[in-house]
């Protein structure tokens, strides 16, 4: 059987070379792809202003990817919702929604599951089962943005998975996300999160995308970032944070640190003192994470006291530093852990 063209996963300029070798007009291509990623319609039935016989030609040679969804949650403490999605190969993923003041932002996953192993993450137990399409990632917003029926102003990738492991279909997703015949949303507001895979930061730094960049922490040193974040056996601190710099020096953008607070773990002054040294030489803003405490794993948020110390510590030094404030932890709030239930409901 010849495969089916992926026509979600088509950019414009793709879509528009396909529709031309057609032999069709060239606004159409427009016009189908303000269907899918404008109108976010999923149905190729639907696009009323397309010819019947060119409509029957898109079912016969493509075929367009449908995201169902599995379960939605509300949280009743803040404006969060979870969303579990089923692929059509039958998995199951996860991203959330969130409204703020300033806009509503979708944190949505870049993997089936994660291979990277990071010790106190409910999204990496079970592996890695595959990578998402660019279009997969699109559909997760496209249809969060059709349940709540508002805008998604904001995008941060950093739910299961890790970008920077499935490079070239997320720098389509951010293409593609940014693009103004789709949502148009701006590249300044799409945040994307990296435990470090050091020639991927340089190669995102060289394509030179506006997007913010995080890099996950967690460690200030080569020995104790290693045992949280398995990846640090491959890519060590220093290089690391020459990546960081390099992204910063080339794309003119502030890098953002996130460290996960762990009590007993990397919670102390030297900790504080070390992660102030490392802010200052790349210039870059400090979001503390309190760990979210998994089953499986063994990790304690520190207490609030702590947490506030160590946060004074580094503004006392002139750091730029936030708190990530925990959303929908009556929903499973935390990474992957929605996810990892449904999987268990299923598997056990
Ligand atoms: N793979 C990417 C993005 C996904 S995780 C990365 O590693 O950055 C997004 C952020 O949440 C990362 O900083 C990650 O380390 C953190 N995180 C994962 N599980 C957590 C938990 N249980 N508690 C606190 N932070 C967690």
């Amino acid at each position: 059987m010849i495969e089916k063209i992926d026509l979600g996963n088509l950019d414009y300029e793709e879509l528009n070379k396909l529709i031309l070798s057609w032999n069709e007009k060239s606004f159409r291509g427009k016009q189908i792809y303000e269907w899918i990623h404008k109108k976010l319609v999923s149905n190729i039935d639907d696009f009323s202003n397309i010819s019947k016989e060119l409509r029957e030609k898109l079912k016969e040679e493509t075929h367009l990817t449908k995201l169902e969804k599995h379960t939605v949650l509300h949280s009743k403490k803040d404006k969060t919702n979870k969303y579990l999605f089923q692929l059509e190969d039958g998995n199951i993923i996860e991203s959330v929604w969130m409204k703020y003041d300033y806009g509503n932002s979708v944190c949505i996953s870049s993997q089936v599951g994660c291979r990277m192993g990071c010790k106190f993450c409910a999204s990496t137990i079970g592996g890695l089962k595959r990578n998402l399409t660019a279009f997969e990632m699109l559909s997760e917003i496209y249809e969060i943005q059709k349940d709540t029926g508002e805008r998604v102003s904001n995008v941060v990738i950093m739910g299961t998975g890790e970008p920077l492991d499935n490079f070239d279909e997320i720098v389509k997703f951010i293409k593609m996300l940014s693009d103004e015949h789709g949502l148009n949303i701006s590249t300044r507001n799409i945040t994307l999160s990296t435990c470090g895979i050091v020639p991927n930061i340089i190669r995102l730094a060289d394509l030179k995308l506006p997007i913010t960049f995080a890099l996950s922490l967690h460690g200030t040193t080569q020995e104790k970032r290693k045992k949280v974040l398995p990846v640090a056996n491959k890519y060590h601190l220093p290089e690391v944070i020459d990546a960081c710099r390099y992204y910063s020096d080339t794309t003119g953008r502030r890098v953002s640190l996130e460290y996960s607070l762990i009590d007993g773990k990397n919670d102390t002054k030297e900790d504080a003192d070390e992660l102030i040294k490392i802010a200052k030489k790349i210039k870059a803003h400090i979001n503390l994470i309190p760990v979210n405490p998994i089953e499986e794993r063994d990790f304690k948020k520190p207490d609030k006291t702590k947490i506030e110390k160590f946060k004074n510590e580094l503004e006392k030094n002139g750091i730029n530093v936030t708190i990530r404030k925990e959303r929908g932890s009556d929903i499973n709030g935390a990474c992957g852990q929605l996810r990892l239930g449904a999987m268990k409901e299923r598997y056990t």
